[in-house]
């Protein structure tokens, strides 16, 4: 089976400085794959340069197609969504609104199936969709976040750092919803420095130091190897 997403030697540059440094890395159908790593591995960095928003160098191919330059909206209408670090909504829209949004290239019988999808999952949003969206707790703008990213029906949803800044309460809300979203038939790559809970729901996992992974393998293998306990668990708790 080919590989949903597939990344190759690819290397990220500010400048001179390069903050991914020649990784590669799968993603196949019905799959949540996570990349763990410290505050400053590049993380962030790879995840934009899968969207288009960073140039890469390297090769990235999606849905059997090489996606190494094309623009940022061919490759939403690829089946691509990046929900960023910092959620980036309309404070000043409704979550309806901010919804609709995320749905604009997309049929309208498309959006009203999204509308369906998002509030079955989101029963939260449905209840508070004429309210702003500056106006939700932080886990509620996460899953609006989420929401909009899934207006557009995309194969592959990459998430970055989702409990950032939320009680582990919501954060296990959170995380229960990406599980979900594998059975709704959307793959998910989950970037995280909360290593405990990405790798409890991930199905593989990377873990990236300095711009490149030093580690890589089945999550429940990840969890238990000595380095990863030692500088990423060793000191969470749930
Ligand atoms: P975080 O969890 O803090 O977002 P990360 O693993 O996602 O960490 P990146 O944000 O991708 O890491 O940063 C990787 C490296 O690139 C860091 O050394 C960072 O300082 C640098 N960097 C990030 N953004 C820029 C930028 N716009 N200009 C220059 N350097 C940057």
């Amino acid at each position: 089976m080919s590989a949903l997403l597939s990344v190759s030697d690819a290397h990220v540059a500010y400048g001179k400085v390069e903050a991914v440094r020649g990784v590669s890395l799968e993603v196949l159908d019905d799959e949540i794959v996570t990349i763990i790593g410290a505050n400053g591995a590049g993380k962030t960095t790879l995840l934009n340069a899968i969207m288009g928003i960073l140039p890469l160098r390297g090769a990235a191919a999606f849905a059997d197609q090489d996606i190494t330059r094309l623009e940022i909206e061919d490759r939403v209408a690829a089946g691509l969504s990046l929900v960023p670090e910092h959620r980036e909504l309309f404070s000043t829209m409704s979550v309806e609104d901010n919804l609709q949004l995320g749905a604009f290239r997309v049929a309208k019988a498309v959006a009203a199936r999204s509308f369906e999808r998002v509030y079955t999952l989101f029963p939260r949003l449905k209840e508070r969709r004429k309210q702003l969206a500056g106006t939700l707790s932080g886990g509620e703008q996460q899953m609006l976040a989420m929401g909009r990213a899934l207006m557009g029906a995309p194969k592959l949803l990459m998430l970055d750092e989702p409990s950032l800044g939320l009680a582990p309460i919501i954060v296990a809300d959170i995380f229960r919803t990406v599980g979900e979203l594998r059975e709704a038939g959307v793959s998910v790559l989950l970037v995280e420095q909360n290593a405990q809970a990405a790798l409890k729901i991930a199905d593989r996992a990377y873990v990236m130091e300095l711009g490149e992974f030093i580690l890589d393998g089945p999550a429940a293998d990840i969890a238990g190897n000595a380095r990863v306990v030692a500088s990423y668990l060793g000191f969470q708790h749930d």
